[in-house]
């Protein structure tokens, strides 16, 4: 800017130099707070670092809700609705551990949670995305299978290299019960290239009902097996929901508490 060429100051034009710069939260904020700066004699340098302070924050909020989003998370599935009491072995501290991230997504280390259907491994993969993306990470939760189509499809159109580098934003790739993906359906390699493009960069959860005895079935031939245990494993947590199904377990207190209510108050029967 050259004194030939002055600035116009027009403060009939700040909502537009503000939403032309981006800055929404300025925006709706600086009218009361230009109020209270007045009120109470704030320097300017105040005034500014407040509004800008005040961007900052809701930016970073907005980013977290669009990740949130992106994640595509089951609803509902948090820390805070899981009751750590039902899965003694797991240990809450270590689980809100690696829900806090650090250096095992750093540097692409993986999570495997195995367990019979119902244990709550779907629950806890999912209550681990939400407190990592809430931390700042980006965070997939997809089921196995839909992956498997996803990158089949990506391979017809000869785009399988392109789909695996945009997932390599994701600092975290929830599959969700690999058990189900059968080789027979169709061709699953396209796993174990995905297994391989993260390998030691970007991090997997895997849950599974059943734990590596039956990956024969999920791909193509034993050797790509053993290959795709080999790097899963390298560097991982695997973390074992020995438990009962919760579901079952919540169906039997209901009917106990019933029995316990029935037997503290029992019908009348007869006469007096
Ligand atoms: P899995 O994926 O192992 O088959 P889910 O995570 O789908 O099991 O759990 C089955 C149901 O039980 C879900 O509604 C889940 O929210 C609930 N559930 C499982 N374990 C717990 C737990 N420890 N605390 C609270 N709810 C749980
Ligand atoms: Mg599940």
């Amino acid at each position: 800017m050259t004194r030939a060429d002055p600035v116009t100051v027009d403060t009939a034009r700040l909502p537009l130099l503000l939403s032309e710069l981006r800055l929404p939260t300025v925006n709706r904020l600086w009218t009361p707070f230009a109020e209270r700066a007045e009120q109470e004699g704030w320097p300017p340098a105040r005034f500014l670092a407040a509004l800008l302070e005040h961007e900052l924050a809701e930016r970073h909020q907005r980013r977290i809700q669009r990740h949130l989003q992106d994640a595509r998370l089951p609803p509902g599935k948090s820390f805070a609705t899981f009751d750590f009491a039902a899965v003694p072995s797991l240990g809450k501290a270590r689980i809100l551990a690696l829900g806090a991230g650090g250096s095992w997504l750093d540097k692409g280390a993986n999570l495997l949670l195995f367990g019979p259907p119902g244990t709550g491994k779907s629950h806890l993969a999912a209550a681990l995305g939400d407190a990592l993306v809430a931390t700042g990470y980006r965070v997939l939760f997809t089921r196995t299978t839909d992956m498997v189509q996803k990158l089949q499809a990506a391979r017809r159109d000869l785009t399988l290299a392109a789909t695996l580098d945009k997932l390599d934003k994701y600092d975290l790739l929830i599959l969700d019960d690999l058990s189900y993906v059968r080789k027979d359906q169709a061709e699953t390699s396209v796993l174990f290239e995905l297994i391989s493009a993260r390998y030691e960069r970007r991090s997997i959860l895997i849950t599974a009902n059943a734990s590596f005895g039956t990956w024969d079935s999920v791909f193509p031939d034993p050797a790509m097996t053993v290959a795709a245990i080999d790097r899963l494993v390298h560097h991982a947590t695997i973390l074992e929901m020995n438990t009962e199904s919760y579901r079952r377990r919540a169906a039997l207190s209901r009917t106990n508490r019933r029995a316990d209510a029935d037997a503290a108050d029992p019908p009348q029967t007869g006469t007096a």
